[in-house]
């Protein structure tokens, strides 16, 4: 497989360059800057959620100027399947004490929504000061559970991508650039 071309054959399947490089570094640049202001003055905790978000995460918190914390959480994922079961379970739990505290939960991709549904009122449980949510993308034709996104990278059609984190069955996290699906879902 080629790592720099645009498009990008696994199995049959043809992905197409979707957002590169440079537009996803200059749009998680203006997140950090966003979140740098609204956060000032107080000290938020980064919540990555495991393994999806760990790319954007590293990079979106370089582009953070004011003092923050950071801790993951991992979930179930789809195994290798491209579908949501519907169900979600805690693989890892957080290591911090949230109560009191500015909460910033840190995702990859919002798709159904049920993950974010779930992380929140987990989260909600231990007192926290506030919670919000940074996603770089979100699926909003695929979103079924009413959760507030606080901060979108992205808008993006309902088809299944790669890169940047987020993988299939478990490979393509280390490209640079977002593919999505072109044949299929
Ligand atoms: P949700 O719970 O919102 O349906 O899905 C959230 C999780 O599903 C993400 O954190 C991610 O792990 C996985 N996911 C959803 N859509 C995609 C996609 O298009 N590509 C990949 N690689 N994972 C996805």
């Amino acid at each position: 497989m080629n790592y720099n071309s645009d498009t990008i054959k696994i199995d049959g399947d043809v992905f197409e360059i979707l957002l590169d490089e440079e537009t996803i570094d200059k749009r998680v640049n203006e997140l950090g800057e966003q979140l740098s202001s609204d956060y000032n003055g107080r000290l938020p905790i980064f919540i990555g959620v495991l393994n999806g978000s760990v790319i954007f995460f590293a990079d979106l918190i370089r582009n953070i100027s004011i003092d923050c914390e950071v801790d993951f959480l991992k979930l179930s994922s789809y195994g290798d399947a491209k579908i949501s079961s519907g169900k979600v379970t805690l693989l890892k739990d957080l290591n911090c004490q949230i109560e009191s505290r500015d909460i910033v939960i840190v995702e990859d991709i919002v798709d159904t929504g049920l993950s974010i549904d779930y992380m929140k009122k987990l989260i909600g449980q231990h007192n926290p000061q506030s919670v919000k949510v940074v996603t770089l993308l979100h699926k909003a034709e695929a979103t079924k559970y009413d959760v507030q996104l606080d901060y979108v990278g992205f808008k993006i059609p309902n088809k299944f991508v790669i890169g940047y984190g987020l993988d299939r069955s478990q490979k393509y996290r280390n490209l640079k650039s977002i593919y999505a699906l072109t044949n299929g879902k």
